[in-house]
């Protein structure tokens, strides 16, 4: 039985996995794809400029520096294995998982659970247009888009979160001719990302929503959009369409674990305690009070997560920082 099982490999596993290690509990990381998260799953050749300590650095570079440091400190990492349940045991928790390579059901068992699964099985948000689930990945992404596609294309990013802002850079950078659509009034993005698409002059439509898409022999030859207000509908050229409007989070298997959720994610304390005790989660399934799904806040979760979980599982008369900083 290990003392820790942690739900995920992004940076909030990863730096969980870590902090259980300073504190030498036997702790094991499953992950159901690769080790990484969102760094490596959504964004690896995406600059972060918000990793302090680092003016930029490539996501996927951050993530082989977060998976070293990990391993270094002896972090059990398993890949490809879904956890599927967390049922109570006798001193702890069995951990149901499949094998995501060969369908082949696996066990653990753990003193206590931290899950750190961000997006979870998530699925991107669709427009829901006529059209939609025909188009072929040439012609519409919901991630980010791929730079070998955007020389001399038009094309339009839907949504005005960072995801948006930074496709349309992207794009612009690449030699696109790019519009946003975004159906608020304003951008909901950091400030940084706005100034860098309006310094390019990215051209955008607020309070505008997506209506149709212009299909040409299975390509797709634009997109018509309605302006709140507007007697007419715009009509865009585009041959290619990024639509980052956020992902619709599936939680039923949570639910099944028997923790609380609000919304769609589980409802943490201050100490990343769950409705259950002895499961702790961090990261971006999480909510508090002033939550922001940041790399920043999902690491430091993850070393909360990690503290409260010793204490759980070793019981110590108090927890202090001070044995970790030598
Ligand atoms: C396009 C984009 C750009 C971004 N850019 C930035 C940025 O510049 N700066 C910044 O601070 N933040 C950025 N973010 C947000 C940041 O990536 C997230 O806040 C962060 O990845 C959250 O980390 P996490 O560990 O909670 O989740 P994730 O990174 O999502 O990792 C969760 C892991 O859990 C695994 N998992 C899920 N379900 C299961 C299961 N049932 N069993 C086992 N494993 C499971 C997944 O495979 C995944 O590896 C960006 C996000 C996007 C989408």
């Amino acid at each position: 039985m290990y003392e820790v099982l942690i739900v995920g490999g992004g940076p909030a596993g990863l730096t969980a996995g870590m902090f259980c290690r300073m504190r030498k509990l036997s702790v094991q990381v499953v992950d159901a794809g690769r080790v990484g998260g969102q760094l490596v799953s959504l964004y690896g050749d995406k600059p972060v400029h918000d990793w302090p300590g680092f003016h930029d650095i490539l996501a996927s570079d951050l993530a082989d520096q977060l998976i070293a440091h990990a391993r270094e400190l002896e972090t059990a990492v398993a890949t490809e294995q879904k956890v599927t349940d967390i049922t109570p045991r006798e001193g702890g928790f069995e951990i149901a998982v499949q094998d995501v390579v060969t369908g082949e059901p696996l066990a653990y068992q753990a003193q206590a659970v931290i899950v750190a699964i961000g997006g979870g099985a998530f699925e991107p948000r669709r427009l829901k247009v006529p059209g939609e689930d025909t188009l072929r990945e040439d012609f519409l992404t919901y991630r980010m888009p791929d730079r070998a596609r955007l020389a001399g294309r038009r094309v339009v990013v839907v949504g005005g979160g960072d995801s948006s802002l930074e496709s349309a850079q992207r794009a612009h950078e690449c030699g696109a001719g790019v519009t946003i659509i975004q159906v608020l009034e304003r951008f909901t993005g950091m400030e940084s990302n706005i100034e860098k698409v309006d310094a390019m002059g990215i051209p955008r439509h607020f309070n505008t929503r997506v209506r149709e898409l212009v299909l040409e022999d299975g390509r797709l030859a634009g997109v018509v959009a309605q302006t709140r207000g507007a007697a007419e509908p715009l009509r865009l050229p585009c041959d290619y369409l990024v639509v980052n409007i956020g992902a619709a989070v599936n939680l039923d298997a949570v639910r099944r674990w028997g923790v609380e959720v609000e919304g769609s994610q589980i409802k943490v304390d201050s100490q990343m305690r769950t409705s259950v005790p002895g499961i702790f989660a961090c990261g971006d399934i999480v909510t508090y009070e002033g939550k922001y799904k940041l790399l920043v806040t999902a690491s430091s979760e993850g070393a909360v997560a990690a503290n409260s979980a010793y204490a759980w599982v070793r019981k110590p008369p108090r927890v202090t920082m001070t044995d970790l900083y030598t």
